[in-house]
């Protein structure tokens, strides 16, 4: 396949344990009466417990090394699973680590942070609307030192890294092919919206016919930038592969009904939904991506958006890292 030979040629380090498990959620898909649920594994990658960035930073990680860099620097929420992954990245490559989290110092180390701080990355807390400029701070600091800092942004979610989601979409297409099975729609938790980029394009690529829809964590309904945005990280990801394809903001499936209390606030919705994936199947969900994500999932087929003859894939992000930082939000009092 010429797309494979495209991506082949980019610089890439290997931190993901690939392909990542497919298999079907029978036990979920009889208690809610659904459509057949399969599900993608890649709370499975396996860095640092594993999770969505690994399939960015393999790419973003070669393409920092073939700059010569010897810092990376990121930034996200206090439990971003992005900033843990990119930490253990660094460590796995020998890269100093700057992670820029939005907020107050949290009083404890717990969860993802806990995690940070044992794969030996430096935090910088930040109020969360200067996220970016202090990661422009801390970097013109580290070369006013003569160290080569590179800066990943949010999420990970730029061209480069996209491209590790074209990559997940032909794993996927190869993995159902082998299985002789057909996706009617692919569900998923979208945030900065490198992922959805991802699979926007490399469902294009690979001829998928089903649905692509994201379900918003933080995006609002009519957020028309976001759409732009992903469009545009799309089809940077296709440019670097050579590819003419495009992704348009209008082709994008984006469902925006579960924003609930907002970003990380935990409600009934994501506390129902993580209990239900793991007491049927044994799979652990986190709070703030995959318990919105999952929920929207049991909420759309209790509504009955999927007929029963359907097939629903949930493609698992990996979040399970965070449950511990949200002990009070999950037990009952
Ligand atoms: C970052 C993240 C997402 C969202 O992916 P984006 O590419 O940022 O849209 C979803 N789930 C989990 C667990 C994440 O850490």
């Amino acid at each position: 396949m010429q797309l494979t030979e495209a991506i082949d040629r980019l610089p890439r380090q290997r931190l993901a344990n690939l392909p990542t498990p497919l298999h079907e959620l029978p036990r979920l898909s009889a208690e809610l009466g659904g459509p057949r649920l399969l599900i993608k594994r890649d709370d499975l990658t396996g860095l640092a417990t594993g999770g969505n960035k690994t399939r960015k930073l393999e790419f973003l990680l070669a393409d920092a090394i073939e700059q010569g860099a010897d810092t990376l620097i990121t930034a996200g929420g206090p439990q971003s699973n992005h900033c843990r992954q990119t930490a253990a990245a660094a460590a796995k490559a020998g890269l100093d680590c700057r992670l820029v989290l939005g907020g107050d110092p949290a009083p404890r180390r717990e969860g993802n942070l806990l995690l940070d701080d044992l794969l030996g990355a430096h935090i910088h807390w930040t109020p969360k609307p200067e996220r970016n400029a202090t990661m422009d701070r801390v970097a013109d600091e580290l070369r006013g030192e003569g160290r080569q800092p590179y800066v990943i942004p949010i999420g990970g979610s730029n061209a480069v890294g996209s491209v590790g989601y074209i990559l997940a979409m032909i794993e996927l297409h190869e993995q159902l092919a082998a299985a002789g099975e057909t996706v009617d729609t692919i569900v998923f938790p979208t945030s900065s919206g490198g992922t959805q980029a991802g699979l926007a394009m490399g469902a294009k690529l690979t001829g998928f016919t089903g649905r692509v829809l994201a379900i918003s964590v933080d995006v609002e309904p009519g957020d028309r930038a976001f759409l732009e945005e992903v469009s545009s990280v799309a089809n940077g990801a296709a440019d670097l592969l050579g590819r003419s394809e495009r992704v348009a903001p209008d082709e994008l499936a984006i469902n925006c009904d579960y924003l609930g209390g907002g970003y990380g606030v935990v409600g009934d919705h994501e506390r129902e939904a993580i209990r239900l994936l793991a007491s049927t199947e044994g799979v652990l969900t986190g709070p703030v991506y995959s318990g919105r994500g999952v929920g929207a999932l049991v909420d759309l087929i209790h509504k009955g958006q999927f007929s029963q003859g359907q097939t629903v894939l949930y493609w698992h992000t990996g979040d399970e890292s965070a449950l511990h930082a949200y002990v009070d939000h999950l037990t009952d009092p």
